[in-house]
């Protein structure tokens, strides 16, 4: 199934809750669950009780939709991969998601949101290492360099991103200079770095079906 390109305030208020996908506007009082909080739809008031399964299908949503409407395709890839690893699956899923490039982006504050951030990737304006990467969902690995292309165009929009982000904490995995400006992954994430109130759990008990 093809990528969710319809309105993304809808995605949030069918999940009751913010899941901050439009930068700017989710601070300001425009934000479409501040204004209509109930789901989208014309019987969506109406609905039952949530079943158990679909209490864990809709924290699995909200994860997928958090990380950019990830395909349920590439969500059974990612969790197929964290079981494979060694340690919690949950927390190994959380990692392998903050370490696709378009988090680092958007946890750098090189973006105003995470539309924005895919948009400058697949555009090539940044460099892994010295070499350019157009692929949102590139993982990251330990003493990885991100750094902008050289080009005025990009320098004033991420620039901008960053001025709007000053005020946002870094996480401690990543290290970044606002002068140049780039961004060092120092370390790999970890569960303590996975802020979103999602029950992984939940999640767990739903793929591990
Ligand atoms: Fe969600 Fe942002 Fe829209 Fe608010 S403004 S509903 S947080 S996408």
């Amino acid at each position: 199934m093809a990528r969710y390109t319809g309105p993304v305030c809808k995605l949030c208020r069918r999940e009751g809750m913010q899941l901050f996908l439009k930068g700017q506007r989710c601070f300001s009082d425009k934000c479409g669950v501040a204004k209509r909080n109930y789901p989208p739809g014309q019987h969506a008031q109406r609905r039952s009780k949530a079943t158990d399964y679909g209490l864990r299908l809709r924290e699995k949503q909200k994860l997928k939709r958090i990380y950019g409407n990830i395909v349920e395709r590439q969500f059974r890839l990612y969790f197929k991969k964290a079981e494979r690893m060694a340690g919690n699956t949950g927390d190994n899923l959380v990692s392998l998601l903050e370490r696709r490039l378009d988090s680092v982006v958007i946890a750098s504050g090189l973006a105003f949101s995470r539309p924005h951030a895919r948009h400058l990737i697949a555009h090539g304006h940044f460099r892994v290492n010295g070499r350019r990467v157009d692929i949102a969902s590139f993982q990251v690995r330990a003493g990885d360099i991100v750094t902008l292309r050289e080009n005025e165009k990009t320098a004033k929009v991420v620039g901008e991103a960053l001025e709007f982000n000053k005020s946002q904490a870094v996480p401690d995995w990543l290290s970044v200079d606002r002068t140049k400006p780039s961004t060092t992954v120092s370390s790999l994430p970890t569960r303590e770095h996975f802020m979103h109130p999602i029950q992984l759990q939940m999640i767990i008990e739903l793929c591990s079906r």
